[in-house]
């Protein structure tokens, strides 16, 4: 029978729930337990794939082509397994399954209600996953914060399951803010009180309640949130600031929270093995020589944007023993002079070249590509930052005058990045995409197979546009080669040979997605050894 642990957000949200609700499933994890997690994300959208990352931060890619919330990133790279698409619920997807079958007349007669017709729908796709993975335990993370209007169904939908599976095979988790007031010092409880009741009056009482402050609770704090929570004072748990996220089932560990949640869902107690992340952890901490590297893109100023990225690079970072240290560099500000080229990427050690769409930013980030390729600095171009390097190569050292992908300029002379075919047909824009994992084909004796020292490898995608097969012939006669293909002949590596660069590497593909802290995804992992001086 599977067991599941709720965990809802009370004060405000981004505290750490997603990682809070990563961490409880390493802690089962780390005890032998089979664990997965579903994100619950209460907008209307059917999923974050036609969102802005401006809003929502980074658009998480699974294995099956879901474009899922960042959360389940922090998931995966956890609990080192591959998610799918059904484990990210919206109320968007709900509504739609629910009007769906209303018109199909499946409802006929009836009044078509919330409760139980949303709430239904909710808990089926729920125990779907929980079916479809067999896992002992089901860690269920519900976005937003408790008092949300549209959060209701949800809350009330788990409610419901309490009910329906025992209370001993479900536990309830709240992680709320404690802020610190700044004047006196003093740790304030109140919010969390406050949210605690909001779901004590939708009939949700927690078992559980993490704290999340910059510091450890004290007693008198711990105290007042147990009282007031109405939970024993041994379920009270603080989430503080740690130095990386990785820290963060250790500490939740130390304090005993694996050992309580074992015990609310009547699981066997067991020794949690937890060397693993402890070693990484250690390495991350202990490893002090920097490595910069410039991140080139245009969602800088939200680092949740790439957050992939960035813990591929803590991953590949941790391996080494060597800290990457990212300087953003904002492509707009290149392209319009606000800074140049050779000041943006003084200093830097490797430069990586940021997916992304649409115009804004896009001749700053080739010009990056250009005086990357021309002093010999590590260059890695992901999904658009590729595409860019193509652009580049083919103006700049075949001579193809303004080049372009059509995605920029859709009138170039030479469209050397143009729409995939098949987008050509596709009128709607939500989840059409060239999406999730495809078979790609190394070629030996490239850069690209010496890093994953395998033939096929399955990396994954999200994109509209590619290199137009009409200009592979004259693009890659030169030294620019293609060192990777779909097994459909589309272009997924390229690079230029190590005679003409230590390392200059570009891929259609997003590897990030699935670097984990103790196997680094090879090409971040390459790139970061040529930033070091090692390749
Ligand atoms: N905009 C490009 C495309 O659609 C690249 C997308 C990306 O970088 N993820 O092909």
């Amino acid at each position: 029978m599977t067991k599941y642990v709720f965990v809802t957000g009370g004060v405000l949200s981004s505290v750490g729930k997603g990682i809070v609700t990563a961490s409880i499933g390493k802690l089962l994890q780390a005890r032998g337990y089979s664990v997965t997690a579903i994100k619950i994300d209460p907008y209307l959208n059917v999923d974050a794939g036609t969102m802005n990352p401006y809003m929502h931060g980074e658009v998480f890619v699974t294995e099956d082509g879901g474009e899922t919330d960042l959360d389940l990133g922090h998931y995966e790279r956890f609990l080192h397994i591959n998610l799918s698409k059904f484990n990210n619920i919206t109320t968007g997807q709900v509504y739609l399954k629910v009007i769906e079958r209303e018109r199909k007349g499946e409802y006929l007669g009836k009044c078509v209600q919330i409760i139980p017709h949303i709430t239904d729908e909710i808990k089926s796709r729920i125990r779907f996953v929980a079916k479809r993975e067999e896992v002992d335990v089901v860690v269920v993370e519900i976005g937003g914060t408790v008092g949300d209007i549209e959060g209701l169904p949800f809350l009330e939908a788990v409610r419901q399951m309490r009910i329906e599976e025992g209370y001993q095979n479900t536990v309830f988790v709240h992680v709320a803010l404690v802020p610190i007031l700044e004047v006196t010092g003093e740790q304030k409880t109140k919010p969390v009180q406050h949210s605690v009741q909001e779901l004590r009056r939708i009939g949700i009482q927690p078992d559980i309640i993490v704290a999340r402050c910059k510091v450890t609770l004290e007693d008198e704090a711990k105290r007042k949130i147990a009282l007031y929570g109405n939970v024993p004072l041994d379920s009270v748990f603080t989430s503080y600031t740690v130095g990386t996220i990785y820290e963060v089932p250790l500490i939740l560990e130390k304090q005993g929270l694996g050992k309580k949640v074992i015990e609310r869902l009547h699981l066997e107690p067991r020794e949690p093995n937890l060397r693993d992340l402890e070693w990484f952890v250690g390495r991350i901490k202990h490893s002090k020589r920097k490595v910069v590297v410039g991140m080139v893109g245009k969602y800088t100023k939200l680092k949740d944007s790439y957050i992939s990225i960035n813990e591929a690079l803590v991953h590949a970072g941790a391996h080494l023993a060597v800290k990457p240290t990212l300087k953003w560099i904002e492509a707009t500000d290149i392209e319009e002079g606000r800074i140049s080229v050779e000041e943006a990427l003084s200093e830097v050690n490797g430069v990586i070249v940021l997916p992304g769409f649409g115009k804004r930013g896009a001749e700053g980030k080739i010009m990056a590509i250009k005086y990357a390729r021309e002093n010999n600095i590590p260059l890695l171009g992901i999904c658009f930052g590729m595409q860019l390097m193509v652009v580049e190569y083919a103006r700049n050292v075949i001579g193809l005058e303004h080049a372009h992908s059509t995605e920029i300029d859709p009138k170039t002379p030479h469209p050397v990045i143009d729409l995939m075919e098949e987008q050509t047909r596709i009128k709607q824009l939500g989840g059409t995409m060239r999406l999730g994992a495809y078979p790609i084909n190394l070629f030996k004796n490239t850069l690209a197979y010496s890093l994953y020292s395998k033939e096929t490898i399955y990396e994954r995608h999200r994109h509209r546009y590619e290199v137009n097969p009409k200009y592979i012939d004259k693009i890659f006669a030169h030294g620019l080669r293609i060192s990777g293909l779909s097994y459909d002949g589309r272009v997924e590596f390229v690079e230029l040979s190590k005679k003409e660069h230590t390392f200059y590497l570009g891929t259609q593909a997003h590897p990030e997605f699935k670097s984990r802290p103790l196997s680094p995804s090879p090409p971040y992992l390459g790139f970061l050894k040529a930033a070091i001086g090692l390749i």
